[in-house]
């Protein structure tokens, strides 16, 4: 684990720099959650949608949907772990 590198997006491919994953990677969502309240993860969210249906006009919406503005809504699911 490379902790020393930051879960952020290499653009214009919207994959983690870290874990090369689709961004948001879990770990990505986790530190998101912890630093973003509720609304500012929604615009935050809305925001990354916007800048990646630019970069990858075959991106889906439905998908990017659930990829960027409502995957918090089941935050749950995530649980923290080795990646
Ligand atoms: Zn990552």
């Amino acid at each position: 684990m490379t902790a020393d590198i930051e879960h952020t997006p290499t653009l214009p491919s919207w994959l983690c720099r870290n874990c090369a994953g689709q961004w948001p990677c879990r770990t990505a969502k986790l530190q998101l959650l912890a630093t973003l309240t509720p609304t500012q993860l929604t615009l935050h969210g809305w925001s990354y949608l916007e800048d990646a249906a630019q970069d990858l006009p075959a991106l889906n919406l439905a998908a990017a949907l659930a990829r960027f503005v409502t995957w918090p809504e089941h935050a749950d699911d995530l649980q923290p772990g080795p990646e």
